[in-house]
Order: C-alpha cells, then sequence, then structure tokens
C-alpha cells in the first residue's frame, strides 16, 4: 500500500484496524473524540471497538484504571496522556480534562479518551461527554464492561441469579464532596436484595451499618474483590457484619458485594477451579432439599 498508515512493524495494530475493517466497525476520524471503556483490566475485556480507536488515536488520555497494556497497541507516535489518580497526588481537574479533549479535537486530533471499566458508570464519562457536546465537537461513547459486572463475574459471582435476586442496586460509596452519598439507605436496604458497592474504602463502616439499622442481616454473604480480572486479583467472602473488617484488609481497586448471590462463588469460581480448587454444584442447596 502506497499509503499505509502504520509503519510495518506495528503488526498486531495492523491486525486491530483489519479487524475493524472486516466487521465495518466505524473509523475513529480527525476531529473526532471517543469515550470508551477499557474494561476492568483484563486486556481481553476491551472492546473491538475499543481496541480500534487505541490503535488508530493520535492522543489518548488515560486513566489510571484503564489497563495500560492495551497502550502497547497504539500508534509509535501517538500521544499517550496520563489522566488519573496517582496515590497522593492531585488529580487533573475534571474540567482541565474536558479542556483537553475539545482543544485536542479542535486541532483535528482523532482522541481517544480511555477509561477504567465502562465510561459511563461512576466514571465522569458523562461530563466529559456534555463538554464535547457544548463546544460542538462530535463524540461516540464506547461502552466497557463495568467492574460491578465483569469483575464479579471473574470472582464466580453472578450479580443475578433467579434464586438468589431479581434485581440488583449499583451504588457509589463516594460523593463528588468526597462523603457518602446522600441517599435512601433504608429504602436500598430494603428494596435491593443485592447491592453492589464501588468506590466504598472510605466509607465501608458507615454503608454496613446503615444497611443493618434498616434491617439486614448481618450474617449476609457479601464480598470484596481486589483488583478484579488483572492476575492479582484478590477475592474475600465474609458477612454483611464483618465486611467493614475485611475492607480494612483490602487493597484498591475494589468492588463490594452483598446479597445472597455472593453463595454462587461456591459453584463458579471458574478462576479457582483452575488452580484445583473443588467447586460445591449446588450452592444453593437447592439439589438436596428437592432429593
Ligand atoms: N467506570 C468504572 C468505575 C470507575 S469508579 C467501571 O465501570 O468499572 C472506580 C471504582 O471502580 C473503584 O473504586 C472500584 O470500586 C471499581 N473498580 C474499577 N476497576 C476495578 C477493578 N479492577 N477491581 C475492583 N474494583 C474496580
Amino acid at each position: 500500500m502506497a499509503n499505509a498508515p502504520f509503519p510495518l512493524h506495528s503488526a498486531e495494530r495492523v491486525a486491530a484496524v483489519r479487524l475493524a475493517e472486516a466487521l465495518a466497525l466505524p473509523a475513529l476520524e480527525k476531529g473526532w473524540v471517543w469515550l470508551a471503556g477499557a474494561g476492568p483490566g483484563d486486556p481481553g475485556l476491551v472492546t473491538l471497538l475499543g481496541l480500534h480507536a487505541i490503535a488508530s488515536a493520535d492522543v489518548i488520555l488515560y486513566d489510571a484504571l484503564a489497563n495500560d497494556a492495551l497502550l502497547k497497541l497504539a500508534r509509535p507516535n501517538a500521544d499517550l496522556i496520563y489522566a488519573g489518580k496517582r496515590r497522593g497526588v492531585r488529580s487533573p481537574a475534571q474540567e482541565d480534562i474536558s479542556r483537553k479533549l475539545v482543544a485536542l479535537a479542535r486541532k483535528n486530533k482523532r482522541v481517544l479518551r480511555l477509561k477504567g471499566g465502562d465510561p459511563f458508570v461512576f466514571g465522569r464519562g458523562a461530563e466529559e461527554a456534555l463538554a464535547l457536546a457544548r463546544a460542538s465537537i462530535p463524540f461516540r461513547v464506547v461502552p466497557g464492561i463495568t467492574a460491578g459486572i465483569g469483575g464479579l463475574a471473574y470472582a464466580g459471582i453472578p450479580v443475578t441469579h433467579r434464586d438468589t435476586n431479581h434485581a440488583v442496586t449499583f451504588i457509589t460509596g463516594h460523593g463528588a464532596d468526597g462523603k457518602l452519598p446522600a441517599l435512601d439507605w433504608a429504602a436500598i436496604a430494603q428494596g435491593s436484595p443485592t447491592l453492589v458497592l464501588y468506590m466504598a474504602l472510605a466509607h465501608i463502616d458507615e454503608i454496613v451499618a446503615k444497611l443493618i439499622e434498616a434491617g439486614r442481616a448481618s450474617s449476609e454473604p457479601a464480598a470484596v474483590v481486589s483488583d478484579a480480572t488483572f492476575d492479582r486479583q484478590n477475592v474475600r467472602v465474609t458477612t454483611l457484619g464483618e465486611l467493614a473488617h475485611v475492607a480494612k484488609e483490602s487493597s484498591a481497586p475494589a468492588i463490594f458485594v452483598i446479597g445472597e448471590n455472593v453463595k454462587l462463588r461456591e459453584g463458579l469460581d471458574w478462576l479457582g477451579a483452575m488452580s484445583g480448587k473443588l467447586l460445591n454444584p449446588d450452592p444453593l442447596e437447592r439439589l438436596s432439599d428437592a432429593g
């Protein structure tokens, strides 16, 4: 090809672009911003559109929670800008990131904003998209696998199961002001059999107290999944009553789940099974009841 857009050594990147072409996926055009989810960690959990955007972008602004191994597929001359929080270091202000996205698009760059999980789930993706809309910058949103679903799946915990929960509530434990969000915790405790908590390490004591006060049993199953979907993933199964204590030993990022569905891990910890753990095929003790 006379005008091959990629250097010859970037076979993997070319493969990502070819794959996108074969499936007639849209191209990341100059002057556009794509807000894409990278998934919770395992690079295999990025979408084809996300991969295509990584391989095409002139500039990638990526978050701490987006696995930067994916950036290996970026163009060699792509500008890779870290726009996340580092421990103890102030994160770039949200307005600065939005301003930067607008400025780069106006310079006619192909801009990728790569976020952990799904960009629209507790990720401020909507704020950035609104800033683009206000500036009349064309954008596309590429959903991703959110930690509260995919991360739990890697822990062998399904977010729903018809024998345990017909509903699930996703909650952030951290409001914009850093405090516990002013939710109706009693209504949540009573109305939703399964609760999935993001960003809850700092306020887990308070959350647990509110749930128990509203009538949730302290014996209810609960789990904390740290670094979900990474090789270093760590799962701690406990009870609601012990959850705050267990959280103290858990590192960020961590996703919390409270509900009977946690029991299913005994039968569904497929990662554990790969390293020899014996699965219980009847974790809810249904078959033995029937017999
Ligand atoms: N947009 C992201 C969430 C961003 S909020 C998503 O859809 O997943 C950041 C919170 O997400 C963290 O505090 C943590 O609760 C959760 N999280 C993200 N990645 C995680 C991971 N690999 N393991 C555990 N929790 C994770």
